[in-house]
């Protein structure tokens, strides 16, 4: 099914007919395998965004495809009107591995987060008792929790936020690692503080140390939910199960998404205990696709490769190895490397000229990542990378680092709409 099309003609046909919503990479991928993808041209790369780690197990593990394939042929959707022999399974393997009761499926990350959203309501109304319509959830500024209308609305990004209101209430943004602002922010409507242990697309941002036990002690003694997003950094990123874990708390809500399925196929779902999800009643909320025998089964496959595989244990081993090696670079416009396991963020200086054209260069070296907030490099490669392709990455990446100088930022290049034609001439 390949078109023999150039990659200025692909560009440009999503030019001409797709919503501009996202400034992409100029390469047009038409094939993965583990940590490495093809484009349209037969040029490899090393994969180190794995699409914000929905791929932590690699593209197209073999044993995912796999699973996906036979389910698909059997039975893709029942919708939950009826049950499938998939989904009781799902449930049971991923509350061992976790070590939460009750498991409540959705599709998308954002969907979860509304789910969660609607748990801590839900809980703080009937359990709690707080005054009906009163309930606050208590959030961070530089949050990302996904796109609807309500997540947006407490988004501190005035990009993601404009022109898109009138935006849901019940929202208080706070200063991120600041416990004493909780500490301040606490009343009786409190239904809960909803946190990224670590701010993934806000540039993997760890919080000061000590940040998320003073969220779950606060949370305790003012009898509100801890709910951790752990959508990006969880299953295995950062070199535990679970970013929290870095701080040996246990959320009241873990949030899961993204790499729950692999990246063959939207799976995301919340955890938690029974009195938290007791709350949800027949017809109260769901999902045609939530919890589907395809997405049941996938997800199955994809945490049972991250324990089989050690993949875990492999993101903290390599990345800590990673993170020495960068952190050793002498590079005055590097300003920060920080990460924890397999997720690093390399922040530039302004005058570096922004992230942007340090990925474009390494694209140009055959590796593939993407800056966040402008000014930070995020290298978040499948987990199951092998030192040897890892080093191949790292010697590359420090070669890029170190020999882009800032001042190329300011060499001439094409106008955009001269850049947007010469493309469209596959120039
Ligand atoms: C990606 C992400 C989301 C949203 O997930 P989608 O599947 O894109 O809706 C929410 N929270 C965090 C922390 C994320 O990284």
């Amino acid at each position: 099914m390949t078109n023999n099309m150039t990659t200025a003609e692909y560009i440009a046909l999503e030019d001409r007919y797709g919503a501009h919503n996202y400034h992409p990479l100029d390469v047009v991928l038409t094939r993965g395998e583990g940590c490495w993808v093809w484009d349209v041209e037969g040029n490899k790369y090393l994969d180190c965004l794995a699409a914000y780690s929905a791929v932590n197990q690699g593209h197209c593990h073999p044993a995912l495809v796999k699973v996906l394939t036979e389910q698909v042929c059997r039975m893709a959707l029942t919708s939950r009107a009826f049950r499938n022999d998939q989904l009781g399974l799902f449930y049971k393997e991923l509350c061992e591995l976790t070590g939460y009761a009750k498991v409540l499926p959705m599709n998308t990350g954002a969907e979860a987060v509304e789910t969660a959203i609607k748990a801590a309501r839900k809980w703080a109304y009937k359990v709690k008792k707080v005054p009906e319509g009163q309930a606050e959830i208590l959030v961070f500024d530089n949050n990302f929790h996904g796109r609807t209308t309500t997540i947006v609305g407490f988004s501190s990004e005035e990009q993601y936020r404009d022109g898109f209101g009138p935006f849901t209430p019940g929202f208080k943004i706070l200063p991120y690692g600041d416990a004493d602002a909780v500490a301040k922010a606490m009343n009786p409507n409190v239904a809960a503080v909803m946190v990224e242990p670590i701010q993934g697309e806000g540039g993997i941002i760890i919080p000061p140390s000590g940040f998320l036990k003073a969220l779950r002690q606060l949370t305790k003694k003012h009898n509100a939910l801890l709910v951790a997003d752990e959508i990006q950094a969880g299953l295995g990123r950062t070199g535990k199960l679970f970013s929290f874990e870095h701080e040996d708390i246990r959320p009241d809500i873990v949030i899961i998404g993204k790499a729950l399925s692999g990246g063959l196929y939207p799976v995301s779902a919340i955890l938690a205990d029974d009195e938290v999800m007791g709350v949800f009643h027949p017809g109260d909320h769901g999902s045609t696709y939530g919890g589907n025998p395809v997405a049941a089964a996938v997800a199955r496959a994809a945490i049972r490769v991250i324990v089989e595989e050690k993949m875990v244990e492999n993101s903290a081993e390599l990345g800590a190895y990673a993170l020495k090696r960068l952190k050793s670079i002498d590079a005055p416009h590097v300003k920060e490397v920080r990460g924890r396991g397999l997720w690093i963020g390399i922040e530039l200086h302004p005058h570096a000229g922004g992230a942007r054209r340090y990925c474009e260069a390494l694209q140009r070296e055959g590796i593939l990542c993407k800056e966040t907030h402008t000014h930070v490099i995020r290298l978040a490669p499948p987990l199951n990378i092998t030192p040897e392709d890892l080093d191949w990455a790292l010697e590359r990446l420090i070669r890029v680092l170190t020999t882009l100088t800032p001042l190329e930022a300011a060499a001439p290049k094409p106008k955009k709409g001269l850049r947007r034609l010469l493309g469209a001439l596959g120039r």
